[in-house]
């Protein structure tokens, strides 16, 4: 058994994604073919947003976020300590500071107290300048945009959905990628929307924002590529993996509701023997992961392991625990509940394709 199967889904859609490879190696225009824009528009479509900016990957799609908000030395950005490195990492990339959030202890996003608290204490210290929130779609649930909207409209925040995990997911009918300022997402293989390498997209309202990212992902261009206006970056999506996406479009409805259904019975078959993942009322999960929390996951995962079941620990080490953070001086008693599920969750396969 594995814990993600993406050859089970392969098998399945084979015949159409070999198709549309073949008509990439047919027409041969590798970079930015048109199979770029034809998934952008049905992205966006999707999404129900104006603009969507493909590029590389997940990390380049927060990069390129910060780039457009001018995020930068002395700012503060707010995210949670529990989730994915490359969140926090883009923060500091760009010069300037993360600023970590404790974790929802049932839904295991940005906790709304905690925020407001961080907030106000980079207020009282005076030494940042408050700039924007990233809020994660951890494991596939939106974040609880509702009060973070109302929570950046406070304090005057930008606030950028990072959608990574969270493609497909929705609040009542209006889906992950939607929310904030600016909403980004990952195609890396194991996502619930993955390609077969590396890919990325960005989403938007704001006409200024898009265009400016079309510059950015491609070394700041003018007119055309040789006319360079502002420093960008090299950061395209391969027409081949377009393609390839366009096809897994067509079939993630379908993916999303047999997640959901495997959701469903893992609730039925484990809640009282475990603390089974929460979706608030009216939202909706892509189950990117399905985590449990158990105060003895080692002997759980050993269980599990005996019966051929594989399990994955997401995430053992919070932002704040990290090495290439340990200079900002947080400790775990700042956020207690991050710190606890980084000691008790693990996850089980999750994936469409499953008997
Ligand atoms: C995967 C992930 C990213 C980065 O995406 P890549 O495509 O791997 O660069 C960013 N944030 C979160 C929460 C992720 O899970």
């Amino acid at each position: 058994m594995q814990f993600i199967d993406l050859a089970a889904q392969y098998k399945h859609l084979k015949e159409k994604i070999d198709k549309r490879i073949h008509d990439v190696l047919d027409h041969g225009n590798y970079i930015m073919g048109p199979e770029v824009e034809e998934l952008e528009n049905k992205l966006a479509e999707y999404v129900g947003v104006k603009h969507c900016i493909s590029c590389a990957n997940g990390t380049d799609a927060l990069q390129l976020a910060m780039m457009v908000l001018n995020i930068k030395a002395g700012d503060a950005v707010f995210c949670p300590t529990f989730t994915f490195f490359a969140t926090a990492e883009v923060v500091a990339y760009a010069g300037a500071t993360p600023v970590f959030v404790d974790s929802d202890a049932r839904t295991f996003n940005i906790c709304m107290l905690d925020l407001e608290n961080q907030i106000q204490k980079v207020i009282a210290e005076g030494l940042l300048l408050p700039k924007a929130i990233i809020a994660v779609d951890l494991f596939g649930l939106p974040a609880n945009y509702p009060e973070l909207e109302k929570i950046a409209a406070k304090y005057d925040l930008k606030l950028i959905e990072d959608a990574a995990q969270g493609f497909g997911g929705s609040i009542n009918g209006k889906r992950a990628c939607s929310f904030g300022d600016i909403a980004t997402t990952s195609f890396f293989p194991a996502k619930p929307l993955g390609c077969y390498g590396d890919g990325g997209a960005i989403f938007t309202n704001n006409d200024e924002y898009a265009s400016l990212l079309r510059s950015y992902r491609v070394h700041g261009k003018g007119k055309d590529k040789y006319d360079n206006v502002r420093i960008g970056l090299n950061s395209r999506l391969d027409t081949i993996q377009a393609a390839i996406l366009l096809e897994k479009l067509v079939e993630f409805p379908t993916e999303l509701l047999a997640r959901n259904r495997l959701a469903a019975r893992y609730d039925s078959e484990l809640t009282g023997k475990f603390i089974t993942p929460l979706v608030p009322e009216g939202y909706f999960s892509s189950w990117a992961q399905y985590t449990l929390i158990s105060p003895h996951r080692e002997k759980d995962m050993a269980q599990y392991a005996e019966h051929g079941i594989p399990t994955m620990i997401y995430y053992g080490t919070c932002m704040h625990q990290q090495t290439a953070f340990s200079h900002l001086g947080y400790t775990d008693a700042d956020f207690p509940i991050a710190t606890r599920l980084a000691k008790e969750v693990f996850s089980l396969p999750m994936h469409a394709y499953m008997k």
